[in-house]
């Protein structure tokens, strides 16, 4: 429902039931309040595994929510939600999905309770116009967020929702309709974007252990080159990463782990600067490089 329908709506209520509306609109108002602009992130999730075990990429992630201000709520664009049409994550009390098979049962027992944000679900709907996103109730959290976000906040004490990427839409289209995101970075959101630069796990070096720093000449020439275009400003050439020759073609066989970082650029000022970390090739055809936008 967009707001101005959403006051419509609140015309036609009876008494009481309209003063718990208004409660609920002057509360959601008062918690959106104009704060400073908020960073970017981009995460490199890799192996669901980062999210039990203790290493440099975890400390990376660790490291570097202390330098941001803690957020309202984190709004979450994870390579594993694609969809037909963009949803947004509804629900009060979001699950923890194990969307993922063959790891040990440690990692299926992780719970990350973090509430949603119903509010902050209606509001983003609402404010976006390029596509019509609908709410959500089915979904929850699943491993690209949580496997990250639990090393960001791992007492879970930010609530977290999840927009998805529509599998329908062009790069270019997902950049656009990213942008309309902007206002929220100075609502205290922290948008992230969860997924990986290099992302080919077809290609995977088994025989080495993906702990090693390792990558195929092409996946570093990638990561390296994706790397210079963030600092340049040059997100076109970026949207049509289909057209960066085959380096990229085996770097992103698929775009949905590459998408979310699109998110990430279209909500970057130009003046701002980016900060690489985690920045590695493991395992041949992947990259842990995460950004921080500020
Ligand atoms: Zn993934």
């Amino acid at each position: 429902m967009r707001r101005k329908d959403f006051l419509i709506s609140l015309a036609a209520m009876p008494l009481i039931s309209l003063s718990m509306k208004i409660d609920t609109l002057s509360q959601l108002t008062k918690n959106l309040d104009e704060t400073e602009q908020m960073p970017l992130l981009f995460l490199g999730h890799g192996s669901p595994m980062n999210a039990i075990e203790e290493n440099e990429f975890v400390e990376g992630f660790r490291n570097i929510s202390l330098q941001i201000s803690k957020p309202k709520a984190i709004v979450c664009i994870s390579a594993h939600w694609q969809t037909s049409g963009t949803w947004v994550t509804a629900m009060p009390k979001p699950e923890t999905i194990h969307d993922f098979g063959g790891f040990p049962k440690a990692l299926f027992e992780v719970q990350y309770p973090a509430v949603g944000n119903p509010e902050l679900a209606l509001e983003l709907k609402s404010k976006m116009k390029q596509t019509s996103v609908e709410l959500d109730y089915k979904w929850g959290l699943d491993h690209g967020t949580w496997s990250v976000v639990k090393h960001l906040y791992p007492n879970a004490d930010v609530p977290v929702i999840q927009l998805s990427l529509d599998y329908n839409l062009s790069p270019e289209a997902h950049y656009k309709l990213a942008k309309e995101l902007m206002e929220f970075r100075n609502k205290g959101i922290l948008i992230v974007g969860s997924g990986n630069i290099v992302h080919n796990l077809r290609l995977i070096a088994w025989d080495k252990p993906l702990t090693d720093e390792f990558g195929y000449d092409w996946a570093i020439e990638a990561n390296q080159k994706t790397k210079d275009l963030i600092l340049d400003n040059n997100h076109q050439a970026l949207i049509n990463f289909n057209k960066l020759g085959k380096a990229f073609e085996l770097a992103i066989p698929t775009a949905e782990h590459f998408l979310p970082l699109l998110y990430i650029l279209s909500l970057k000022h130009e003046n701002e600067a980016v900060r690489f970390f985690n920045d590695k090739n493991l395992g041949g055809s992947l990259s842990m490089t995460s950004l921080i936008v500020k």
